[in-house]
């Protein structure tokens, strides 16, 4: 397969014109001239579009098996496809919970059956997610876990969570983490903030979060494990990681397209398509999420992808479950706001969403380069459109941002070669 006339980065961050050559699921040639096409199969016309590594995103929900209502393997992974994503990685709160390694082989052989992205799972760190007794590491490395973690909730007890480490330190695997202290946030749907005191609720107070980090990160020195913070969503949070960092901690960290781009005042209402976990915080926190993923304190963007059916979603703000899906809304949303805007470069954006994510999990993609797997995705800069739930490949519709006008929508992707997605 040949992808002509691509508008791709080069090392600089520039873009230039080059023609893509895939052969056997790997990138075989980048030109810049192209003549004789003999024997080269299928051409694809790019016409100018953007064409990036395909997307990585390392914190989703997939929900099966257990909530099939909400989403599936298949469901999920169209939906990613259709996001341009190429790689994802589930979480393990399922029904049953991740933490056999026959479920860790049921999400595979799901994910083999629907022949569309490349799904990574993780497997949890205590026994049905209840943080009272740790899962068997070895055998859900062995059966393809790629890390551990309690996602959905945080893990209670630092002596479990200094066990978790010290045992995946032994075994070079990597231990993410929800950082969410359950006694700072009973009974609470929104986080603190003009919000909560104008409709009433209880707010998540920022200490929830970030007291676990804290924790966290002087575990993960006396342990010497790669720690990863999920979903950052708060000020001290990320001066935490910063510091840790600074002093050679080995603690890595991600953030959702929503909490760079949403505060808490931005809450039109007691709609439940705004309640997610973490919730959207200050203006302050929002700012100093992008200073974090600006700077590398924050090394990847993840969409924390939470589908829910529309029965879930609602029973309003206090009784919804926590959660927004996030892959057929990340690249444009992020695109719109901030690098169409003059505010970041486009190599920052595509960086931190797949050289960064292949970085920090040791993945073979996320780059396009001769020799990289051809996990591609085409992207149309110049299109308007407005995000139409209905649209969704998606179960799940409950998103805050239907009816944004969005350009940056992936239209095409491809998956070590093989087409997942083509937008009609
Ligand atoms: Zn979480």
């Amino acid at each position: 397969m040949i992808i002509k006339n691509a508008s791709v980065l080069n090392e600089e961050g520039v873009l230039e014109r080059k023609h893509i050559v895939v052969q056997d699921g790997i990138i075989s040639a980048i030109k810049s001239e192209i003549e004789a096409v003999d024997g080269a199969g299928e051409i694809i016309e790019a016409d100018g579009k953007l064409l990036i590594p395909g997307l990585i995103d390392m914190h989703v929900h997939l929900r099966e098996p257990g909530f099939e209502h909400k989403e599936t393997v298949e469901t999920g992974a169209r939906s990613a496809a259709k996001g341009g994503f190429t790689t994802i990685a589930c979480m393990p709160n399922t029904r049953p919970v991740t933490d056999s390694p026959e479920i860790v082989q049921f999400v595979k052989d799901k994910a083999r059956e629907a022949g569309l992205v490349k799904v990574l799972p993780y497997a949890a760190i205590t026994k049905s997610e209840l943080g009272r007794e740790l899962t068997d590491f070895a055998a859900l490395k062995e059966a393809g876990a790629i890390g551990f973690t309690d996602d959905g909730v945080g893990v209670q007890s630092a002596q479990m969570m200094k066990d978790a480490m010290k045992i995946a330190a032994g075994m070079d695997m990597p231990v993410i983490a929800h950082c969410e202290d359950n006694s700072l946030v009973e009974g609470c749907a929104v986080a603190e903030g003009t919000f909560a005191d104008k409709h009433g609720l209880k707010g998540i107070p920022n200490e929830s979060e970030a007291i676990h980090v804290g924790r966290d990160i002087l575990l993960a020195e006396a342990t010497g494990v790669h720690y990863h913070v999920c979903h950052v969503s708060t000020e001290q949070s990320v001066r935490l990681i910063r510091q840790a960092k600074e002093i050679g901690i080995k603690v890595t960290a991600e953030v959702c397209p929503h909490h760079l781009l949403l505060s808490e005042e931005d809450i039109p209402g007691l709609d439940a398509n705004w309640k997610m976990n973490p919730p959207l915080r200050s203006r302050r926190d929002v700012e100093a999420c992008i200073a974090g993923l600006l700077d590398g304190t924050l090394d990847i963007i993840v969409t924390d992808h939470a589908p829910h059916s529309k029965e879930e979603k609602a029973k309003g703000m206090q009784l919804a479950p926590f959660g927004i899906v996030g892959f057929e809304t990340a690249f444009p949303l992020l695109y719109t706001a901030f690098v169409a805007t003059g505010k970041w470069d486009l190599s920052l954006l595509v960086q931190r969403m797949t050289a960064d994510p292949a970085r920090v999990f040791r993945l073979n993609t996320g780059s396009l380069k001769v020799g990289a797997p051809a996990d591609l995705t085409l992207i149309d800069l110049t299109a308007e459109k407005e995000v139409d739930p209905a649209s969704f490949a998606s179960k799940g519709r409950n998103t805050p941002f239907a009816g944004w006008k969005l350009k940056g929508w992936p239209v095409m992707t491809w998956v070590d070669g093989r087409a997942v997605w083509t937008e009609e």
